[in-house]
């Protein structure tokens, strides 16, 4: 059975040419239904006059003046920091130590995780957001909490079990098992947690070393034998954020050409790979990227917050690995899609470390929706409303505050609309937020 959505559209006609291909249809039709498998894709879209007309008798929710746009793509986001947000620190290395280790330990109990992922994805979805690549703990008891709540709620959603089994507080570090040493058990708990959850509707895995300094060599030469055998699943990690954390790596793995080649060398670098940051890289680094398919989640207001420096827009076009937006909460201060468009938009300008660049609106927009999907591997899946999307979308309105309706009334061009709910916009912009519903 299909159903019609009647509002302003926005969309991108060919993802091949990226931000470029934008469409905006200002009295537009999405029409709604299930494939061959009962998920409800998008079935067509185009202007209201001339699509409605073939669907004679068709029910239709309309929305005036109202926008339908691709639900939003956080590429790295942790869902046990969500009660850390906004915690005041010296740097990314005292804030792990103060807050964010020490909120990750109540992650073991089953209660607490079901409570906090019941919040969290509600807060994703109330803030536009509709498929997220995120770190749980050390346990499995947060990973089956946020599977089981992503799931109930018809969410694309991919995590994992965060691997650390060194230079933590030992009630976050990866458990021994029987027979087992913390490396190999971790592993083994991973791959159970593969075969459990990675595929059912629309939930994947991602294996998941917190960073290179936390796990042992074993840990980490099993996470990239575990990814070999398992090619469809995800790798999420975190590279070259901060300057103190790149020289400690590089003590611990002085073998590897960069931190970067660290990851590499285990095997942890190719196609479905995202590692979060990717700020102090050289043209090796940018090259490796490019070269095994691992790509970066840019994590501006984190990285702002925190002060890590600037994710070079240049350098990364100029090699030309794939990228896209990422609230990294809790060391990003948002889970609004547009507090982070506006704070790359930031990173962008600035232009005394790199050479700086204005991001236009269309590409901010793109790096968070079908950019990312594409940076994911989930091109044609999410992060657009071409026909056989799975139909994941937000409904924004443009005049949700004063200053956003007088300013949006004014706007001459998409551009100046796009660029103005990206500076003014957050959580109210977002009026509905509907998911895909398995049938
Ligand atoms: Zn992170």
């Amino acid at each position: 059975m299909l159903r019609g959505y009647r509002a302003s559209l926005l969309w991108f006609a060919d993802p091949a040419q990226g931000a470029d291909s934008i469409r905006y249809e200002e009295d537009g039709l999405l029409l709604v239904g299930p494939d061959d498998l009962g998920c409800q894709v998008v079935q067509a879209l185009g202007d209201w006059h001339g699509l409605s007309a073939r669907y004679p008798g068709l029910a239709v929710e309309h929305w005036p003046g109202r926008i339908i746009a691709p639900g939003f793509v956080d590429m790295h986001v942790h869902f046990p920091q969500t009660n850390v947000i906004g915690s005041p620190a010296d740097g990314l290395l005292p804030w792990l130590e103060n807050y964010t280790f020490p909120e990750e330990q109540r992650f073991a109990d089953p209660d607490y995780a079901a409570e906090a992922a019941a919040f969290f994805v509600n807060e994703l979805l109330r803030n536009g957001v509709t498929t997220a690549l995120a770190f749980a703990t050390s346990h499995s008891t947060s990973v089956n909490a946020l599977f089981a709540q992503a799931q109930a709620r018809h969410m694309r959603l991919i995590t994992g079990l965060c691997l650390m089994d060194r230079h933590a507080p030992a009630a976050l570090l990866n458990p021994a098992g029987s027979g087992n040493g913390a490396a190999e058990q971790s592993l083994v708990e991973s791959e159970a947690l593969i075969q459990r959850w990675h595929g059912q509707g629309r939930l994947g895995y991602a294996i998941t070393p917190r960073f290179a300094p936390t796990s042992t060599d074993a840990q980490l030469r099993g996470a990239g034998e575990l990814a070999a055998r398992y090619p469809d699943v995800w790798i999420q990690s975190h590279v070259a954020e901060n300057k103190d954390e790149i020289a400690w790596a590089r003590t611990l793995f002085p073998q590897s050409r960069s931190y970067l080649a660290t990851y590499a060398d285990f095997g942890l670098m190719r196609k479905r790979a995202v590692y979060a940051h990717c700020i102090h890289f050289d043209d090796d680094d940018r090259a490796l990227m490019r070269s095994t398919g691992a790509v970066a989640a840019i994590s501006p207001t984190s990285n702002l917050f925190l002060g890590s420096g600037f994710f070079d827009y240049v350098g990364a076009d100029r090699v030309g690995f794939g990228y896209g937006l990422a609230s990294d909460v809790g060391g990003g201060t948002s889970f609004s899609p547009f507090h982070t468009m506006l704070a790359a938009y930031y990173v962008g300008r600035e232009g005394h470390s790199t050479s700086g660049l204005s991001l236009t609106p269309q590409q901010l927009w793109w790096q968070h929706t079908a950019g990312a999907a594409q940076a994911l591997g989930l091109d044609g899946v999410v992060g657009n409303l071409l026909p056989g999307c799975e139909a994941d979308f937000v409904v924004l309105n443009p005049a949700a505050t004063p200053l956003l309706a007088r300013k949006t009334a004014r706007a001459a061009s998409l551009a100046e609309l796009l660029f103005a709910l990206i500076v003014l916009g957050d959580d109210r912009v977002v009026e509905r937020t509907v998911v895909a519903q398995a049938l």
